[in-house]
């Protein structure tokens, strides 16, 4: 089983952080974050390319 841990930024509070949900929400503003990059956190090294 994969774990995947997507790297998230929210332009509105200029915060970021990582999240197990793969559609995460900004822990201060609970928008949606901005996904910045989604790598699996075992085999394959990240994907570069968005
Ligand atoms: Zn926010």
């Amino acid at each position: 089983m994969d774990i995947i841990v997507s790297h998230w930024y929210c332009p509105h509070c200029e915060v970021a952080g990582r999240d197990h949900e793969p559609e995460p929400a900004c822990w201060n503003c609970g928008a949606a974050a901005v996904v910045t990059a989604r790598p699996r956190a075992e085999g394959e090294p990240p994907a570069l390319s968005a």
